[in-house]
């Protein structure tokens, strides 16, 4: 394996783990930190949780752990090619959207709008609470004790005011740092997946049609390459051609872009990279066009009547299930009443926020219908 450039997030510069631990034989700390995620039990439960379509609507749509999986083979292709620490990128990764609540991001701002009084819910703040203290695996210590940087990866933004409260990996939202060159991948990497298996399953589940789509640059663009290539392609096949060539000339640009921005301000070291302008990044040409594909899917595919339909019952359940948990703890699980005990809305935040899609549909029906079910 070639040695990783200066400016990575080399092991020897690691800021360690919260609880010093004995290091691991046969694999780096990176490794040992995306080991520990995918045998946690958020990471299984994203199997069952919604990325756009709810997971009961379809087998073949992404759900969050596929959705994880693409965002972690993406991250691992360019961290690679730029001599970055493909484990960190991966464990960052697939720990991205550990905090994700059922619903997608319906689930996330409805139970952001019960927190509210109780100083609010955002999931991406919660993916880093599930490794740091809900996973409860460990003899020694509550959470997974993952290193500094897999943690500050996670943690995408925050607040300055709740920046406070989280100790050394709040720092940079205080002090306006980015994290690793690893986690700035990871976090574009997110971006290039979602938009690009929006676009596929949006067109799989009849929602968007291939003529809407050519009216946006990018899709179109690529489109036109597969049939020069395929004159003929038509169905499954032509997304797929057209999907796959997105996703390469993404991949591609980021490469190139964020090596140019690299070459202009030199970093030296991870510490260089964490006061710089964030390095890694699109064109502008390409970040024009995924802006454009962006809103073309928030206006055609998040805000189609029958997504809005399946959002509407998820926020009704969250809130159903938020309210009558606050207003009667005894009906939570015995571990979580023991939580409420000392912070009851937290306590119900991080339960529902646990919840698979259709574990939450099945508790609103224990508590809600009158015929058992
Ligand atoms: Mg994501």
């Amino acid at each position: 394996m070639p040695d990783l450039a200066p400016y990575a997030a080399r092991l020897e510069r690691s800021r360690g783990r919260q609880r010093p631990e004995p290091p691991p034989n046969g694999r780096s700390e990176y490794q040992r930190d995306r080991d520990r995620i995918i045998h946690s039990t958020a990471f299984r439960r994203l199997e069952y949780k919604t990325q756009v379509f709810v997971n009961h609507e379809g087998d073949l749509f992404r759900t969050r752990l596929t959705h994880s999986l693409e965002v972690a083979q993406i991250g691992r292709s360019v961290a690679r090619s730029m001599l970055l620490d493909e484990d960190l990128t991966e464990a960052i990764a697939l720990a991205h959207d550990l905090g994700h609540t059922p619903f997608g991001h319906t689930g996330q701002d409805a139970l952001n709008a019960c927190m509210k009084p109780f100083g609010g819910f955002e999931h991406n703040l919660q993916s880093l609470r599930v490794v740091d203290v809900l996973e409860q695996r460990y003899g020694a210590f509550d959470g997974l004790n993952l290193t500094f940087e897999t943690r500050e990866g996670i943690l995408k933004h925050c607040s300055v005011k709740t920046a406070r409260s989280l100790g050394a990996v709040g720092q940079r939202f205080i002090r306006k740092r980015r994290p690793s060159l690893e986690a700035q991948i990871a976090n574009l990497a997110d971006e290039i997946a979602y938009n690009n298996h929006d676009v596929d399953d949006g067109l799989r589940s009849g929602l968007l049609a291939l003529d809407q789509l050519s009216q946006v640059r990018i899709f179109a663009r690529h489109m036109g390459a597969a049939l020069k290539a395929f004159p003929h392609l038509t169905g499954r096949r032509l997304v797929h051609e057209t999907v796959r060539r997105m996703i390469d000339t993404l991949v591609t640009d980021l490469i190139r872009q964020s090596t140019r921005n690299i070459h202009t301000h030199k970093p030296k070291t991870i510490e260089d990279v964490r006061e710089a302008p964030p390095l890694v990044g699109f064109s502008e040409q390409i970040r024009g066009e995924q802006q454009e594909l962006k809103q073309f899917l928030r206006a055609n595919l998040y805000q189609h009547f029958r997504v809005a339909r399946m959002s509407a019952k998820a926020r009704r359940i969250v809130n159903d299930l938020f309210h009558t948990f606050l207003a009667d703890p005894h009906l939570l699980p015995p571990e979580f009443q023991v939580r409420a005990a000392q912070d009851r809305p937290r306590a119900i935040a991080d339960y529902i926020a646990g919840m698979t899609d259709r574990y939450a549909i099945l508790e609103h029906r224990r508590l809600f219908a009158i015929e058992e079910s």
